[in-house]
């Protein structure tokens, strides 16, 4: 008992002085949330809860509450509505900045694709963290950028490219989200280019009639993922838990095995994001073709008290150079703190039943936390 408990200690204290490279995150809010639009953003459901319940009674809300509220200055007992006041008391910036500095993160990945006028972005993350921040590109944004551009669908291809290569002139990787947008089932083989040029003549028609600028097509999606293949950067894929807007059913990265086989000489690497309930899937997909990784990244912070057995879950297939960190935070600071918090506790644990189990050693367990939390990071995403 001694032994594990002393091993259980060193873990910790281990994974505690890792730094963490979060590959993939998005700005967060800049004004103090109305409870309405912090309960939304706490959520990936796009509606409330129903009459006389309430969003804070799940495992992402517990998080949120406990883990919080002693960075606010309140003990961890106090209700949402505590919660929130205190958060409007001390104003947005105050907030971003005791969660930002606590999650103590090295470096951030952040995905611009998902705008708004209300989110800090590059520069203010990187501000509002301390932390070094770079940018990861949305290959359907640069898509639908281009698209409100031009007048003849002929010229969506060459467009594309051009304006794919200028957007990813400082950035460190794209993100594909046709799990949203189709599905993980799309077609493996690239598309020719008459038949880009026929889908973008009828999507810029789509745009002019209805005014509506939304890439769902699946030729125009796939072409856009082979545009990242040739740019050569690490390539993101939104894949498993996620908001209404997907189905989850479609969403396993089982789908993708035709394309990753297509892809496994090209010399990009997929990363595959999030990946509940999928992450054993997930995992296999990273052992067995080399330019897969994965990570449980969003996974962590809803799953809460629960998220150490994903986490485990998570390692039982993908090899160690294989598994990233990531908060995938969106809006609210809570998620960069919750995010790293129950990561470090989580691995932590996780190493420490291998070494109680004689699976592995301290060093063992040191190296597994380095490469997870920031050296795979690093060396895929060619960070100095
Ligand atoms: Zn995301």
């Amino acid at each position: 008992m001694s032994t594990e408990h002393s091993a259980g200690r060193a873990c910790r204290d281990l994974v505690d002085a890792v730094d963490l490279i979060d590959h993939h995150c998005h700005g967060v809010i800049i004004e103090n949330p109305p409870r309405a639009v912090f309960e939304d953003l706490m959520t990936e459901s796009p509606w409330p809860s129903p009459r006389g319940t309430s969003g804070w009674d799940s495992q992402v809300g517990l998080a949120i509450r406990r883990r919080c509220a002693p960075v606010l200055d309140l003990s961890p007992d106090r209700s949402p509505e505590d919660y929130l006041a205190r958060r409007a008391e001390l104003g947005a910036s105050e907030v971003n900045r005791r969660l930002l500095g606590f999650a103590r993160l090295h470096t951030l990945l952040l995905d611009t694709g998902y705008r708004g006028d209300d989110i800090l972005d590059v520069a203010g993350m990187a501000e509002v963290s301390g932390a070094p921040t770079h940018e990861i590109v949305r290959l359907e944004a640069v898509a639908e950028q281009v698209a409100v551009t031009l007048s003849s669908g002929a010229d969506f291809p060459d467009a594309y490219r051009a304006a794919l290569a200028a957007a990813t002139v400082d950035a460190v990787g794209l993100k594909s989200i046709v799990a949203y947008r189709y599905g993980l089932d799309f077609e493996a083989a690239r598309p020719s280019e008459d038949e880009v040029a026929a889908r973008a003549a009828a999507w810029l028609d789509e745009i002019g009639r209805t005014g509506r600028v939304r890439l769902t097509d699946p030729v125009l999606l796939r072409f856009g993922i082979w545009c990242g293949v040739d740019r050569a950067l690490p390539l993101q894929f939104h894949v498993g838990y996620g908001d209404a807007d997907v189905d989850l059913v479609r969403c396993n990265p089982l789908l993708m095995t035709a394309w990753l086989k297509a892809t496994r000489e090209s010399g990009t690497s997929v990363m595959l994001l999030h990946c509940y309930p999928y992450h054993r899937e997930a995992g296999y997909l990273a052992q067995v073709y080399p330019h897969v990784y994965c990570d449980v990244g969003l996974a962590i912070n809803y799953t809460g008290a629960r998220s150490a057995a994903v986490i485990a879950e998570s390692l039982e297939l993908t090899p160690f150079h294989k598994a990233l960190f990531s908060t995938d935070t969106f809006g609210l600071p809570e998620f960069y703190y919750v995010g790293a918090l129950l990561f470090r506790q989580g691995l932590a644990e996780t190493l420490d039943d291998w070494i109680a189990g004689g699976h592995a050693s301290i060093s063992d367990a040191a190296r597994v936390a380095e490469l997870i939390g920031n050296a795979n990071a690093r060396r895929v995403y060619r960070l100095s």
